[in-house]
Formats: structure tokens, C-alpha cells, sequence
């Protein structure tokens, strides 16, 4: 099945809509990301994955027997010939309560970087920066992020690779200072659902490189890795993905995770010799959480 295959209403779109609401319940019901009164700040870039988000949080929206509010965020950077009436026509005609905020960062990232360098660093912690302070300003309780599944296996590799750590980016988290909480609830939905989802709908997409900038080089090559993986051996993004979920620190090495020192033969009782607990709950109990048996169907 390819993305041109797809057809609003045929048997295989209805499959791909039922399993990206489904992940996406899913993965809000497991990390509790959505509470009853949760006013949710949804972060929209114009990119094929923060409008796939809006849209499955919306759709939940009116199923959840739980209420909360939405509204949709987006920062207008200054690039030059961003197209600044796209996301108000396309949010207008939604009907969701929306905000557009304008700040320069594109001035400031230009000024900073060296021509020739990436610029994506400093722009994302200029962004993340803004949209922390407005959630906070504006007693937004959640802070919801379009990451999906495979930048969350790419993160991993990134950090794998090139920083000396077994972490990838969680699927709900507390911002630095606290005030925060950040939601992301595509953690289990894949880039080539959403990617058809997106043609599919043929969201108005606004490219992220209109500031010129080169996206991350080593991400980009983690990237090529991961696709030339899963085209040999299909699955392979999910097993690893499966195994972020599933961490056993005793199989690890890091003393300040499993009590190695403590490991002596034949005390049972020791924490150290007890096996591994689960990080989370296998099944959700989130009223956010379709099971495939409650209507929301399987793909
Ligand atoms: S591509 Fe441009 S707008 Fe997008 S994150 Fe990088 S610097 Fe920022």
C-alpha cells in the first residue's frame, strides 16, 4: 500500500484513521498524559505531524468521557516567506480556538550561527523558550508536542551515538525549571502513517527550512540508517521502540539505576536481586484509552 493508493473513505484509510486515533488514545491513556481539566496548549508548526496531532486530539476530544480544553499554538518565527495566513484560514476553518504568536527568533538565530552552520539548535531552544513562558503565562496545563515514534528512536541512536547516553525523548516529561508538563502524544504512532494521514488530508503544509537552514546532519544520517533498516528487515523501528518502553536496568551497567554493590549471592530479599520492575503499566486504564474491542477497530 503506498500513499497514492490512499483514498478518503476507502477500506485502507479508514484502517490508517482507526489506528492513529487508537495509538494515539493509546499512548495518552499509558503515560497519563490528558487529566479531566487539562487546558491542553497544542504546539502547531505547519509541519505533516503537528496537524496530524491536532487532529487526533480533537477527535478524542469529543470521545473521552473525560473534558478538557484545547487550543492550538503557533509561533510565526519571521522566516523569511513564511506564508503567515495558512495556519489562521486552515485554524478558522477548523473552528478550534487558536492563537498566532509572532516573534523574531530568525533575526537572533542569524545573528548567533555562522553562516554554513546548522541553525536548528539554537531556533528550538529559542521556541521551546517562548512556548514554555506563554503556557505558563496563560495557565495552559499541558504542553502537547508532534513527535512521534521514529524521532523517538532517532533520539535514541543520536544520543547513542554521539553522546554517551542510553535516552531517547520521553513521551511525557517535566520541563527543567518545572513549571511544565510536555505531552507527545504521537510517541506511538509511525512517520509513515502520519505521512499518509497527511496526504490523505492534504493538510496545507509549511516547510521548516525556510530560514535556509540545513537540518541536523547526524540526525539526518540516523535517519538514513534507521530507513535502510527497516527496508531490510520491516518491524525493526517497533522492536526498538518496544525496547525504550522495556528497560531492564540490571541488564545494564549504570550503578546509580541497579544496586550492582549491593548484589550478593543468596539474599533473595535484596533489592539487588529482584528481578526488574516494569516501568509502567502494560495496559491502560485512562479513559483516553480505546481498546480495539470498544469500537475503535484494529489495523
Ligand atoms: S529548519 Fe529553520 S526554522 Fe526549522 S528548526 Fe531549523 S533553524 Fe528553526
Amino acid at each position: 500500500m503506498t500513499t497514492d493508493t490512499l483514498q478518503t473513505g476507502s477500506v485502507a484509510a479508514n484502517k490508517l484513521a482507526k489506528r492513529l486515533r487508537r495509538l494515539t488514545g493509546q499512548a495518552i491513556g499509558d503515560y497519563q498524559m490528558i487529566e479531566d481539566g487539562d487546558r491542553v496548549l497544542v504546539c502547531l508548526s505547519g509541519g505533516k505531524d503537528s496537524y496530524t496531532m491536532l487532529d487526533m486530539l480533537l477527535y478524542l476530544q469529543k470521545k473521552a468521557p473525560i473534558s478538557f480544553e484545547i487550543t492550538a499554538l503557533n509561533l510565526d518565527q519571521k522566516q523569511p516567506g513564511f506564508p503567515e495566513h495558512v495556519l489562521p484560514e486552515y485554524l478558522a476553518g477548523l473552528g478550534v480556538d487558536y492563537r498566532i504568536l509572532e516573534r523574531d527568533t530568525y533575526s537572533v538565530v542569524r545573528d548567533k550561527i555562522p553562516e554554513g552552520k546548522t541553525m536548528c539548535g539554537l531556533c528550538s531552544r529559542l521556541r521551546r523558550g517562548i512556548l514554555y513562558r506563554y503556557a505558563n503565562e496563560h495557565g495552559y496545563t499541558k504542553i502537547a508536542l508532534g513527535h512521534h515514534r521514529d524521532d523517538i528512536v532517532e533520539t535514541l541512536f543520536l544520543n547513542l551515538f554521539h553522546g554517551g547516553r542510553l535516552a531517547a525523548m520521553p513521551p511525557k516529561l517535566r520541563s527543567d525549571d518545572g513549571a511544565n508538563v510536555v505531552i507527545r502524544p504521537l510517541a506511538y504512532c509511525s512517520e509513515r502513517d502520519i505521512e499518509k494521514w497527511a496526504t490523505l488530508q492534504d493538510y496545507p503544509i509549511i516547510p521548516c527550512n525556510l530560514c535556509g537552514s540545513q537540518e541536523n546532519l547526524q540526525r539526518q544520517n540516523i535517519k538514513q540508517m534507521l530507513t535502510e533498516w527497516e527496508r531490510a528487515s520491516p518491524g525493526r523501528t517497533e522492536t526498538m521502540f518496544r525496547a525504550i518502553c522495556n528497560v531492564q536496568p540490571s541488564q545494564l551497567a549504570d550503578v546509580n539505576l541497579f544496586d550492582f554493590v549491593g548484589l550478593v549471592a543468596g539474599d533473595t530479599a535484596s533489592a539487588a536481586n529482584q528481578p526488574d520492575e516494569p516501568s509502567r503499566q502494560k495496559t491502560s486504564t485512562s479513559p483516553l484509552y480505546f481498546h480495539p474491542r470498544q469500537g475503535s477497530g484494529t489495523a
